[in-house]
This record gives structure tokens, sequence and C-alpha cells, in this order.
């Protein structure tokens, strides 16, 4: 379409006679035969100008007008690339950025925490014909998924997967094991911690939202504290984020289990855990979380789409007495099914192909080697930023984010700006501040499908963005991470 708007305008510009606005204002015909003509005239010259630009010959007429576009666009690029004081970030806009529909050679950098970047084998594996998901085919194809899928969540109990986002998987455990009117326990450490609870809200769940300062994870001992003030056991459920992907902190969700015991409450614990299942260390059983949720967009390394409940026998009890409604979400409705492979509704077969198929190269590599790649990233991003001579936005060194890294921008700089400088630079997505970081942090994910020269890579771009878009900032970061990449040598298996 951004091709034919020059051609358009051109059928104004070269053939006014013939635009029906023309028609319409000329002094008025002798008689009708020749008003009918004149009709005639501008539709033969509209068809046949459509048919122009549909042909070859059109064709190469758009090539004409389109490189004189990008010409004239590189000209103004190359000028702008002579640095003085006076250069703007807006002045090294590249080509591309004035003609979206102009190929960028080499691949997109896909830095944003989530969704993160799909590896070849799991685009492969999906690219397969839909089989029929009630054939005994589709039920080994949904076995072996579900197994995988407990291998991952570390547990034995069950694990319900949803054609849904994480925000419908924090829907399903909300509302399999709460009922109208129940009190949650919720902490406000980010935007998705602050979303969750927004989702009880609006299922009628009565939620007490403890204040954060952003920088911190959930506080074990303030989960005690206020367990142990409801004596009469009116709270139900504790929600924790395990990974706030808007903050880059990880909450000590082993500590919190501990913290729950220790005030002897027996609300359930409820794990988000869209940003850390496949990249962080996370224990379904050993932690005895009731309920973890999650996604397949991020460590799973799966395109959106999957939503999933991994659920403890003292959850699966409390669903039997829950109230809240639910009907597609319902555990009842899709266990039944799970037990031989099926689904109670048409599944998202191709996303299962690729879920069978991430699990498989999470097996080759071992949870454990998954686990200790991220934190080795992480550390090397973390000494980039650093390096930077920029800040952290997690506050405590063992909440650190081992699957992205939110850094602080100086004030007076906007971050959106810079993460638009680097996207029209180097073709690279950095995550966005959210909620109340909105343009004072940025986010560079370091997750999934994910290594060395990738992040490498990505740090270069972030540090050349840093300067291109006049922030002050060390160049030392980029040699930080290097130098940290090259210390702690990878687990080889
Ligand atoms: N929870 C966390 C920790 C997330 O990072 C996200 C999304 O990024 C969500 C929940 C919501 O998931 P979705 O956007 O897939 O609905």
């Amino acid at each position: 379409m951004d091709h034919r708007q020059p051609v358009y305008s051109g059928l104004l510009v070269i053939h006014p006679a013939f635009t029906p606005a023309t028609a319409r204002s000329a002094a008025p015909p002798a008689d009708k035969s020749q008003s009918k003509r004149l009709k005639r005239l501008s539709l033969c010259a509209f068809v046949s100008f459509v048919f122009f630009v549909r042909s070859a010959e059109g064709a190469s007429a758009l090539n004409v007008v389109s490189s004189f576009r990008r010409s004239s666009a590189k000209r103004n690029h190359v000028s702008g690339c002579r640095l003085n004081k006076s250069t703007r970030a807006e002045d090294w806009l590249p080509p591309w950025s004035t003609i979206p529909t102009m190929h960028r050679s080499g691949r997109h950098f896909l830095q944003i925490p989530g969704p993160t970047n799909t590896p070849d084998r799991v685009l492969r594996a999906m690219a397969q014909p839909t089989i029929d998901h009630r054939s005994a085919e589709f039920a080994a194809l949904g076995r072996s998924v579900l197994a995988g899928l407990q291998r991952i969540f570390q547990t034995s109990q069950p694990v319900v997967m949803y054609p849904a986002s994480g925000t419908g998987a924090w829907e399903a455990s909300l509302v399999n094991t709460l009922s109208p009117g129940d009190r949650v326990l919720a902490f406000d450490i980010g935007e998705f911690s602050r979303g969750w609870a927004e989702v009880a809200r609006r299922l009628g769940l009565d939620v007490d939202l403890v204040e954060g300062d952003w920088r911190h994870g959930v506080d074990p001992d303030t989960v005690e504290a206020r367990l142990r003030e409801d004596r009469g056991h009116r709270i139900r459920a504790v929600l924790v984020v395990h990974n706030e992907t808007s903050t880059g902190v990880t909450s000590r969700v082993p500590e919190i289990r501990q913290a729950i015991d220790r005030a002897g409450h027996p609300a359930l614990l409820l794990v988000d855990a869209v940003s850390s299942l496949g990249s962080i260390d996370l224990r379904h059983d050993e932690w005895r979380i009731d309920v973890t949720l999650s996604g397949s967009q991020k460590g799973l390394m799966l395109p959106p789409g999957l939503g999933f409940n991994a659920i403890s026998d003292k959850a699966l009890a409390a669903s039997r007495s829950a109230r809240l409604p639910r009907s597609y979400f319902s555990w009842e409705l899709m266990l039944g099914p799970n037990a031989t492979g099926f689904f109670p509704y048409t599944p998202a077969t191709n996303l299962l192909f690729g879920l069978r198929e991430a699990l498989a190269m999470l097996d080759e590599e071992g949870l454990a080697h998954v686990f200790a790649r991220h934190h080795r990233l992480a550390a090397a991003a973390r000494a980039a930023v650093t390096g930077w001579g920029l800040e952290i936005a997690c506050a405590r060194e063992d909440e650190y984010s081992p699957v992205l890294t939110a850094v602080m921008m100086p004030p007076g700089h906007d971050a959106d700006r810079f993460r638009a400088v680097v996207l029209e630079r180097f073709n690279m997505s950095l995550g966005a501040g959210l909620g109340r970081f909105k343009g004072r942090v940025f986010r560079i994910g370091h997750l999934g499908d994910f290594n060395d020269l990738m992040l490498a890579g990505t740090l270069c771009g972030v540090e050349m963005g840093l300067a291109l878009a006049g922030v002050p900032v060390s160049r030392g970061g980029v040699q930080a991470a290097l130098t940290s990449l090259s210390s702690v040598a990878p687990i080889v298996q």
C-alpha cells in the first residue's frame, strides 16, 4: 500500500481531467451525451491506470519512485552521520525509518523480556500440517507434552494447559481455587504483580495489596507478619510473581514458603512463573507451591499462545469447593480428557508441536545447565550496566533477575526515546519501562534461546544507542561484560 500511494496521487496530479471531481466541476456540458462521454472517459482512464499499477511496467515505475525516495533518504542519513555538537538522535535515523517496507538486512534483535527468540528448531516443528486432535497421533503428542511440562515445573502433580496468554493463566489460577469475596494477599512490586491483583479484584475477590517501591521483591517477613495478623484465616491465597518482568526483580519463593509455614497459616501459595519457567529454578513440589502458572513465550522459547497451571493436591481439593464461576478455565473439565492426552476443546495443535520440540531442547541442555546459563549471562549484563555507570532497578543482589536487567535512565533522559533510537538504528527491540517506570527504565531481555555472542551484540547495540541518544555514560560497559563472560566458563555438557 505504501508503494502505491505516490502512484495514486500521481493520478490526481497528472490526469486532473479524469478525476470525478473535475468532471463534476467542469462547465455545464452542451448536452447530456457530452457529459456521458466525459464520465466514460474518466472511467476508462481510471481502469487503465489501475491495470498499469498492477502490471510489470507499473511495478517498475513504482520501483523508480521508491528508489528515488530511498536514495534521498540515504543522502539525508549519510549527511546526518557527521557527528557534531548539534547532531540530534533523529539525524541518525536510517533510510528504513522513512520507508517502512524497506528490507533490513540481518536479523532483528528481539531483546525484550518476552516474547523471546523462537529457535529455528521450534519454528520448523510447528510448520507441519495440523493433525486431527481426536486421533491417536494427537493423544501421543498430548501425553508427551503434558509429561514434559511436569519435568519443567519440577512436579509430579498435574499441569494443565490452555490456548491462552499469561493473563488467562492468572485467571485460571484464581477462578479454580477461590470463591466470591475471598481475601487474597498481593504485592504491588511491579506492573505484573499489580496486574494480577487487578484481575483478582475484577473477579470479585477482596484484594489486600501491600505497597512496594518496585525495586524489591516480595518480602518474606511482611508475608509472615500479614498472615500472623490474620487470626481468623480470612486470607485464602497469597499471590507472588516469581520474576517481576517489569522491574527485573526475582522474589525469594522458598523463603516466602517458609514464612507462610512459620505463620502456621493455611492460605494457598499461588506463584506467577510467566517469566521464570524454563529459565530460573522453580520447584513446584519441593517449594510446596499450590498453583504455579506460566506462559509459552518466554523461557519455553515458543510464540505466545499457551498458558499453564501446575496444581498441587491442596489446590485441587480447594477447587472442589471454590465457587467463582468458570467454564473454559475449569481444571475439572480439563483434567478428565488430559488423562488420555486429549483436551475438552480444540487445542493449539501446532503450538504443541513446537512445545514438544522446545521441551526436547531443554531436556538436551539439562535444566540445571539452562539455569546456570541464564545466571552467567545476567551477571555479564549487569557488569555492562555498572560499566556504563548506570543503575540497575533491582536494589538487592539476592533478587537480581537472571532473565532480564531493568536499567534506570539518568534524570532528564527518556528511556523510550533511547529505545526508539536503538530500534531505528540497530534494528533491536528493548523492553519499555512499564507503569510507574514508563520512560524511566529500559529493560534488556537475556532469556530463552540465548548465548554469549547474542548478549555481546545486544550490549553493543545498547552502548552505541546510549551514545547516539546523548545519554552520559562511560564507554566501558561492553568491555566489562566481555570480561565477565571470559572469566566464567559456560558449563559444557
Ligand atoms: N506475568 C508476568 C510475570 C509477565 O511477564 C506477563 C507478561 O509479560 C504476564 C504475567 C502477562 O502475560 P500475557 O501478556 O502473556 O498475558
